[in-house]
């Protein structure tokens, strides 16, 4: 089996200081936080930014450059960008676009809407079309986030229409209030639609992150954990860091005899090219 690529999801847009003290908001608490998650086994952070004031998610291309700048210098991590903006805000597309100007590893690409807190987190054909376009433009890989079994099937039209290349790369997100549930059933039935050079990982929201997570270790997917997805440990007990969100699936894949990719072996597993090419020529 390949070995496991941890992602960490380190803040998200929305969670706030109420909900849990430990959710990194400035862009020196994400690197921080990015930076144990590596020190732990992670090999791809997946990376919103803050606004400091606010404490809400924002696309202003300083914060992230404040984020990216300090992790490429100190570390080899995978870096994936958000273009979610902030869901349900639905904000511009140049505005959710512009994280590609730093040239990540990966980008996120929400293959279409669905109802999300309370409101439609809109991701139309246009915009799928114009991420996809400029990604390819940008040489940026895209991580495709997939909900629902629609949105694995946009995903391979997309690629028939040669507007995503080959490998993909999926994030299955499951257990959201309106996509698919965090089921082995489910997640089954997503993987069926995979390519066959197609990589996949999958995200469990709230308390299935871990069921998620082991049946991605056993199945051969790769697994994101991370405050983004879920604030706790285990029920009760709010999660400490992302990092301790890391150490426990690093322990998980000792325990089913799954090697972790260091962020070199991810970068090859996904096809991505050696840090720094990209930036020499950006
Ligand atoms: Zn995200």
């Amino acid at each position: 089996m390949d070995k496991l690529i941890i992602t960490a999801a380190i803040t998200g847009s929305h969670i706030t200081r109420q909900q849990t003290p430990y959710i990194p908001i400035t862009p020196e608490e994400i690197v921080a936080s990015s930076e144990a998650c590596w020190r732990a086994g992670a090999a791809i952070v997946h990376l919103h930014v803050r606004d400091p004031s606010t404490g809400q998610g924002t696309q202003d291309l300083e914060l992230f450059r404040r984020v990216v700048e300090p992790l490429r210098a100190r570390t080899d991590l995978i870096l994936c960008l958000t273009t979610s903006g902030i869901p349900g805000r639905n904000l511009p597309t140049d505005e959710r676009l512009v994280v590609l100007e730093l040239r990540p590893d990966l980008a996120s690409l929400d293959a279409g809407t669905l109802n999300l807190g309370g409101r439609v987190f809109a991701n139309t054909p246009d915009f799928l079309d114009e991420a996809a376009e400029r990604m390819i433009v940008q040489g940026v890989k895209p991580e495709l986030e997939v909900f629902d079994s629609g949105m694995a099937v946009a995903c391979l039209r997309m690629r028939a229409e040669g507007k995503l290349n080959d490998p993909l790369h999926v994030q299955f997100v499951l257990g959201t209030p309106w996509g698919a549930p965090a089921t082995a059933k489910a997640l089954v039935h997503l993987t069926d639609f995979l390519t066959e050079d197609a990589t996949w990982s999958v995200a469990g929201v709230g308390r299935h992150q871990l069921s998620m997570g082991t049946l991605a270790l056993v199945m051969g997917g790769h697994i994101r954990v991370g405050l983004e997805d879920s604030i706790y440990y285990q029920r009760g007990e709010l999660a400490t860091s992302n990092a301790q969100l890391v150490e426990r699936v690093v322990c998980m894949a000792e325990v089913f005899g799954r090697s972790v990719a260091d962020p070199s072996e991810a970068r090859e597993m996904l096809g991505l090219t050696e840090p720094g090419h990209q930036r020499e020529s950006a």
